[in-house]
């Protein structure tokens, strides 16, 4: 892309309100735009980075075998009057009547609809287990929307729901989720650290959220250290053997929040093995059991000729909220700091002196060449300041940006600068292209 003909608004001076640092730089950077109090425009450069979260996202799901599907964001209120969560919902959900006057509400999680489809088509054993996800938006009419994506009302997310015969079975389908989680996240950058979680009036004891440590998080996060350094396990685990070890194995290494009450798990920790920091959810699976199949009715039938509710679990991702997650984690004073995996370019191409011959034809070169690899580069063709194309190239992030300007290029080099580490080296163009991969 080149950026004379992108749409790029980015901002000079972003509102006083504006509180935490992913916030202010995804205005800065020109990738959302406030349409209301939580609601947001995705920008070209935004929206580039929504859909590599979104893929890596998807693509750990299917790796993990579940199976996307798409649902509508209205839903109709007679089914939450099914399950009995339509009154017991509040304020956050967002009601709608319709011309014929029924009762619609604009989705702010799938339970209700995925058992739905579920019990229209499955009645036995043989067809599960099944997992299906979507990644859809949602609405939630949050009491305090803010910290930009982090907490809006209108928010993109990857839900995935499981059916199994019992509860072992069940706890199969959560295991695989909770490693997919550790290994999506990873992906991205990140370390997002699982943590046993309240599972409230339905009890049980299968319910995590996975929490990425930084600065600005919501909550205050206790865990042991280990946990922190151990990484992902990576997409070669057999995913049809017992990934219960993995799992307790995470589990052991104990995690809380402030707001968690399980005091006495915390204190076995050794002191020397605790580290305080401030975490972000960014995703929580569950297991709820015949929470919802048994009072939609959505039964299955036994090897034994039994009929009984399908045993359910549900798994959430955070997707737009995950862009904030990653800013916090990854950016310096200049600006946000891309991982590879996320970035909405791979490589910046910077014309110190648009205009020159010689400038302009080792730009479009080197825009051609990486284009044609495969990669994606964003060429600064504008009639701009050096100081303003530098600028804006850190602000947006991304991860490898080539410097043309007349004074290198006449020795026939041009700059290579990484922008994670602010390592700069003087090279050949073709070298530079060379390190780039193209
Ligand atoms: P929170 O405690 O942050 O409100 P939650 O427990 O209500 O989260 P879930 O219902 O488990 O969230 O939703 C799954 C995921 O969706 C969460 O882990 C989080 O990453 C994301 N999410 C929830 N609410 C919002 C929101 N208002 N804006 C952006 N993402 C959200
Ligand atoms: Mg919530």
């Amino acid at each position: 892309m080149r950026l004379s003909r992108f749409f790029l608004p980015v901002l000079k001076e972003v509102p006083a309100d504006v509180q935490i640092v992913s916030h202010q730089l995804m205005l800065r950077a020109g990738m959302i735009r406030q349409e209301a109090a939580g609601i947001y425009a995705w920008l070209p450069l935004g929206l580039r980075v929504l859909k590599k979260v979104e893929q890596i996202v998807r693509e750990e799901m299917d790796r993990a075998g579940a199976i996307e599907i798409l649902m509508p964001t209205l839903q109709l209120a007679d089914l939450w009057r099914e399950s009995g969560r339509y009154e017991a919902y509040g304020d956050e959900m967002l009601r709608i009547t319709d011309r014929h006057k029924r009762d619609l509400l604009y989705g702010p999680t799938a339970e209700e609809v995925v058992t739905d489809i579920f019990r229209a088509s499955v009645k036995s054993y043989k067809d599960l287990p099944l997992n299906l996800y979507n990644i859809q938006w949602k609405f939630r009419d949050e009491r305090r929307p803010r910290f930009g994506v982090m907490r809006g009302r209108e928010f993109l997310m990857k839900d995935a729901y499981s059916f199994d015969l019992n509860e072992a079975d069940a706890r199969r389908s959560y295991n695989r989720m909770f490693v997919a989680y550790l290994n999506t996240f990873a992906r991205m950058g990140l370390k997002a650290v699982p943590m046993k979680a309240d599972t409230g009036p339905i009890g049980g004891d299968l319910s995590h959220e996975f929490i990425v440590l930084a600065e600005t998080g919501e909550s205050q996060v206790f865990c042991h250290k280990d946990l922190v350094e151990m990484g992902a396990p990576g997409p070669d685990v057999d995913w049809d053997g017992d990934l219960q070890p993995l799992v307790d194995q995470r589990t052991a290494l104990y995690a809380a929040t402030e707001e968690m009450h399980d005091a006495a798990a915390f204190e076995a920790v050794p002191e020397a093995d605790r580290l305080s920091a401030r975490g972000i959810e960014v995703g929580h699976i569950f297991y709820f059991g015949e929470k919802y199949s048994k009072p939609m009715k959505a039964n299955v039938a036994g090897p034994d000729g039994s009929n009984a509710p399908v045993h359910m679990g549900s798994y959430g991702v955070g997707v737009s909220r995950l862009l904030g997650a990653i800013i916090e984690a990854s950016h310096d004073e200049n600006g946000i700091i891309w991982p590879d995996a996320v970035a909405p370019y791979d490589v910046s191409v910077i014309n110190l002196r648009t205009g020159d011959a010689a400038c302009d034809a080792a730009c479009e070169q080197a825009y051609a060449a990486i284009n044609a690899a495969g990669k994606a580069a964003l060429y600064d063709d504008r009639d701009e300041r050096p100081g303003g194309k530098f600028a804006t190239a850190d602000l947006i992030g991304i991860p490898r940006q080539i410097v043309v300007g007349p004074k290198s290029l006449a020795e026939g080099n041009v700059e290579l600068k990484i922008r994670a580490t602010g390592e700069r080296s003087t090279l050949p163009l073709a070298d530079a292209l060379k390190s780039v991969g193209a």
